[in-house]
């Protein structure tokens, strides 16, 4: 009997120890506007990506993964707390994003993969690009994050040049002076400096990164690195202008690539890629407005700002030589689905006192099981465009390729795509299924049901002017 027990104690005690030196880091690297097209692994012919193709071969590819708007507020949103943003108010149709006179943020009851994290004593910190309230008190500090830095919100906003980089856009050669954007560079809670020099934004990005891990390699950690790059204006540092001989976008790209190398060498170094997950992704399509200086959705149709398949699915790979079995999956995830992944792999509770719309992909990370996500929404602008399952994505809204001024289209009757004959949704098959199409329609009523609690837009007010 007294064996029994001390045989329990002993149990209970290594069982403890192993979950808690068990506990992986988590590296999301979030690219801005980044198309399904601009990797090399997903089929670009020549922007060179040596270490985000590596991750691929190394690592997973999926080629069905989602994020949960195809802008930058709502997508980070989605992202960072595993919830459709029309469930935290942060989709609108009044105003897309939050922009520098906008009062609010994410608001602070929503629950951040960071803060589920800190539940599990990981050192946390947000590097780049926030865009979810830029006042103090809805800063990353705000969120579980420990530390930032970065520039706030868009790398374009707080400039009365816009319509003249839109216009000299057209000339692939057109290249912008960072005192034109006068975007602050913030470090904690502090403005650091204004205008932030954006030429060597991507290589004080990585450093900022590379010395997070560096300084938390004895404790788990979570570091979201999220690029302002390659949202236009389009900066790259001295050591990669002109160096791939092709355009400003691929040397932008091509900088980002060499800065996953950087994360990934640190992590190596220091003996914690068998214990680190590393997901590359983008928040959404390219911004195909600016020609040029825009990316390419590669085989998908349209991009930024729409609901067809360029806008929401992006180019992701999972890393993690210890974790993750390598494989290409083509399979539905998304960035909703980072948090319930992370709680699972971490040994944290997930929050039960709301609706979530992410699932656990920890399985298919480990063992290349089957992935428990069989379908989709499509929401924009605060308004519910389409749905997809395995097979079939039916549309009941549409917009353009993002044109300001331009409105959504409702579509007098649903068009219907299968998804697996024709990825670049070209032949409406809508008289072909009428069954089809009604099961589809029903499962988008049954979810605009379950989003009737959320909370009220926050991204359509603007602070007064002095
Ligand atoms: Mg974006």
């Amino acid at each position: 009997m007294k064996n029994g027990i001390l045989a329990l104690i002993f149990l209970t005690f290594f069982t403890l120890s192993a979950q808690s030196d068990d506990r992986p880091n988590f590296v999301v690297i979030f690219c801005d506007d980044l198309g399904y097209g601009d990797i090399g692994s997903f089929g670009h012919p020549i922007i060179q990506t040596p270490n985000i193709d590596r991750m691929a071969v190394e690592g997973q590819k999926w080629t069905q993964f989602y994020v949960a708007d195809p802008v930058c507020t709502p997508s980070r949103a989605g992202l960072l707390t595993g919830r459709y943003p029309i469930r935290n108010g942060m989709t609108s149709s009044k105003r897309h994003v939050f922009f520098p006179d906008s009062p609010n943020g994410l608001p602070l009851e929503e629950i951040t993969i960071a803060e589920v994290l800190k539940t599990r004593s990981y050192a946390t910190a947000a590097i780049g690009k926030w865009h979810l309230g830029h006042l103090p008190k809805f800063l990353p500090q705000q969120q579980g994050f420990d530390y930032y830095f970065g520039i706030p919100y868009s790398n374009d906003m707080d400039s009365d040049q816009w319509g003249k980089y839109l216009k000299e856009a057209e000339d692939p050669d057109y290249f912008s002076k960072t005192e034109f954007f006068n975007v602050p560079l913030i470090e904690n809670s502090q403005v650091i400096e204004r205008p932030a020099d954006q030429t060597t934004i991507t290589k004080r990005y990585t450093q900022k990164a590379v010395q997070f891990i560096e300084q938390n390699k004895e404790q788990p950690f979570f570091l979201y690195l999220a690029h302002s790059m390659p949202h236009i204006p389009l900066f790259v540092s001295e050591e990669f202008r002109g160096r791939s001989k092709a355009s400003l976008y691929v040397d932008v790209i091509e900088e980002i690539d060499w800065s996953v190398g950087e994360v990934l060498k640190t992590l190596e170094k220091n003996q914690l890629d068998q214990n680190t997950i590393v997901v590359f992704t983008s928040d959404n399509g390219p911004w195909l407005l600016f020609k040029t200086h825009g990316g390419s959705a590669g085989p998908l149709r349209a991009g930024k700002g729409t609901t067809f398949e360029g806008g929401q699915r992006v180019p992701t790979v999972f890393w993690g030589p210890g974790k993750v079995t390598p494989g290409v999956i083509n399979q539905m995830g998304a960035t909703l689905d980072l948090l319930p992944t992370f709680a699972n792999l971490s040994g944290a509770q997930l929050p039960s006192d709301r609706k979530l719309d992410g699932y656990d992909l920890s399985q298919v990370l480990t063992k290349k099981a089957k992935s428990p996500r069989k379908d989709f929404y499509y929401w924009a602008f605060a308004e519910l465009h389409g749905y997809r399952n395995e097979q079939y994505k039916i549309h009941i809204k549409q917009r353009e390729v993002i044109h300001y001024g331009r409105e959504t289209i409702v579509l007098e009757r649903p068009e219907l795509y299968d998804l697996k004959a024709d990825i670049s949704e070209k032949h409406d098959l809508a008289d072909n299924f009428p069954e089809i199409l009604s099961d589809l329609m029903g499962t988008m009523d049954l979810h605009l049901k379950d989003v009737a609690d959320a909370i009220p837009d926050q991204l359509a007010d603007r602070m007064p002017k002095d």
